[in-house]
């Protein structure tokens, strides 16, 4: 197949806040620097942005795969941005009541008070989609090539130094060719900011090794829906989190409740996939979580109108790879940057785009883009705010797995007392997928819980929530997920009930005449399959760029 190329100086794959803050970042060095070289005030060359820096997403726009809580500190955006207010960011509310209660089966405790770092009072009340769209039409005003639709599907190799990506080859014909190919996108850096378990982030990681002597990635599932409300008990700004149920042994996480509009809410869960549970299901938790008296009685005179569901790294600290190589960078989630103690990752994505985006600047000064120049950013990540922040956090989440309100209680008081040590030394983790125990040793003769029947206002059905985050793929094209193995999937229908059928937020797999019937288009791209399979026996590749979830407000 004939494939167009186009030479780039940086490509960012991912149009996540991570890669538009730092193409906005970098951008913005240059045109200081054109200015100045223009005006005579400096030395040196011009530096050409058009047509040189380019951002790829695989959303059909900017912001459709872009779900979060969020909340965002707003230091890094006056950093990013001073101007931010005039140019229109959409902030939904300022924080300005917050609580955390416990929850117990039926009854609630309102912990009396809050951790340092979880106080939100004044940070911002935001919707990731528009945040990411307002920031694109600031990446498209500095002259970024912005390519929506897009997939970058495969990093192209000199030997061991990234030249770039291949895109997506679109449309599929009956003779087995494509209506459009996809494009050969060589550049002097590509970087990397696909969020949560990239897939091109996680072949470099493998090709080169850059996780080794590191501690595994491990992840959580946040299941979120959107609440229209007819009679709103909550102030707009005001932000709830939970701790306790439904969440108990063998399943940890938390909840949240952020109130963003007079008539709108927020209400999601944050599950860790590494629960020993074979039946693990986030949403059907989340539709637990909304029976309880204290939610329920917030939103029962609401119907939901969105819904979304996407993985965050929760490895932090000990499980951050090295972040650069011969022509390549990572950035945001990509690089497991979130802080697990604050439930945050936007302020660290952003940042670390900014500190990326001055070692591409001196790059492009010095027209040096050495692995040695991009190594740079590793350093300044470890000198910055950014890391002492993790590092505080690094026994935070294997703490909260081990049950609370104890142990884990008693772990995580002490980490505050000492600065996140653990009392026994550090805390060690393990992949996802090898943490799923079988039915018999997890459920004994006990059944897994079942839920009342759905009324689609409290307790919503999976496949109508997939219908509210507009998720869609165009079904003439490959499957992008298959199975590598169906007898391994025997034994786990057997010995494990098939969990993928149960874990996935969108019913993309379906126990079928005893066979996994794989029903693609449904999928929302969180990634949980392709961590938490007990076999490894999923394989998750990108899609045709255009296709997945639609979010607007999520
Ligand atoms: C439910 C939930 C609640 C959260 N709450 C908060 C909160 O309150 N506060 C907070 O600070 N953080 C929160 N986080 C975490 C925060 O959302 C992330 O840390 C942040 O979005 C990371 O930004 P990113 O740019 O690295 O990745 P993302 O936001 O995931 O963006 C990555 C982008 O890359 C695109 N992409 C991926 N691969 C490719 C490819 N190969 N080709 C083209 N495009 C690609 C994706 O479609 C996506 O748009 C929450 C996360 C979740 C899931
Ligand atoms: S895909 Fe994985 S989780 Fe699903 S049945 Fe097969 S082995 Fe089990
Ligand atoms: S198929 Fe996998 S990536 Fe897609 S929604 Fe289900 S679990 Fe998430």
């Amino acid at each position: 197949m004939e494939r167009e190329v186009i030479e780039f100086d940086v490509i960012f794959v991912g149009g996540g806040p991570a890669n538009l803050s730092s193409a906005i970042h970098l951008t913005n060095l240059i045109k200081k620097h054109n200015n100045e070289v223009q005006e005579g005030k400096k030395q040196g060359e011009v530096i050409e942005i058009e047509d040189r820096i380019a951002v790829l997403e695989k959303g059909a726009y900017f912001g459709a795969h872009n779900i979060s809580g969020a909340i965002l500190i707003p230091d890094v955006l006056s950093e990013l941005l001073p101007d931010y207010i005039e140019l229109g960011c959409p902030v939904d509310a300022v924080i300005n009541n917050e609580s955390i209660y416990f929850l117990t089966k039926n009854g609630n405790i309102k912990i009396p008070l809050t951790p340092s770092f979880l106080n939100n009072h004044g940070n911002y009340l935001l919707s990731l989609s528009k945040f990411v769209k307002w920031l694109s039409g600031i990446a498209e005003s500095n002259k970024i090539m912005l390519l929506d639709g897009t997939a970058a599907v495969e990093l192209l190799y000199d030997g061991n130094k990234v030249i770039g990506v291949r895109t997506d080859d679109k449309r599929l014909l009956e003779n087995g060719e494509y209506e459009t190919p996809g494009y050969i996108l060589n550049s002097k850096v590509t970087v990397l900011g696909e969020g949560s378990n990239g897939t091109l982030r996680r072949s470099l990681i493998e090709k080169l090794n850059l996780d080794k002597n590191k501690a595994p990635s491990i992840y959580e599932l946040g299941v979120k829906e959107i609440y229209e409300l007819k009679i709103n008990p909550l102030k707009k700004g005001e932000c709830i989190h939970t701790l306790g149920y439904p969440f108990r042994k063998g399943l940890s996480g938390g909840g949240f409740i952020y109130c963003i509009s007079e008539n709108m809410i927020a209400v999601g869960l944050i599950a860790h996939l590494s629960s020993e549970d074979p039946q693990l299901d986030p949403h059907k938790e989340l539709q637990k979580y909304k029976l309880h008296p204290f939610i329920n009685n917030i939103i029962k005179d609401g119907k939901p109108t969105h819904y979304g569901a996407k993985t965050l790294p929760c490895g932090g600290y000990f499980s951050i790879p090295e972040l650069t190589s011969d022509g390549v960078m990572i950035i945001g989630d990509s690089a497991n940057l979130v802080d697990s103690r604050r439930l945050k990752g936007l302020h660290t994505a952003i940042k670390s785009g900014m500190l990326a985006a001055e070692v591409l600047f001196e790059a492009f000064l010095k027209g040096d883009f050495s692995s040695l120049q991009l190594k740079k950013y590793e350093d300044k990540l470890k000198r910055s705010w950014i890391y002492s922040d993790l590092k505080q956090a690094r026994n935070f989440t294997p703490a909260i797995s081990k049950g609370l309100p104890l142990p884990g209680g008693i772990l995580l008081g002490f980490q505050m007392i000492s600065g996140g040590s653990n009392i026994t030394g550090d805390l060690r983790t393990e992949p996802d997928y090898s943490t799923t125990k079988d039915m018999k040793t997890f459920y004994g003769n006990k059944p897994p819980e079942t839920l009342p029947k759905a009324d689609d206002r409290i307790i919503v059905n999976k496949l109508t929530d997939v219908y509210f985050s507009g998720t869609f793929h165009d079904e003439k094209q490959k499957s992008h997920i298959r199975l590598k193995d169906k007898n391994t999937c025997n034994k786990c229908i057997s010995e494990y009930s098939a969990p993928c059928t149960v874990f996935c937020p969108a019913c993309v797999y379906e126990l079928y005449e005893g066979y996994i019937k794989i029903n693609f288009s449904n999928c929302l791209h969180c990634k949980t399959c392709d961590l938490k399979c007990p076999f490894q026996n999923i394989v998750w590749e990108l899609p045709e760029g255009g296709g997945g979830p639609r979010y607007s407000l999520q």
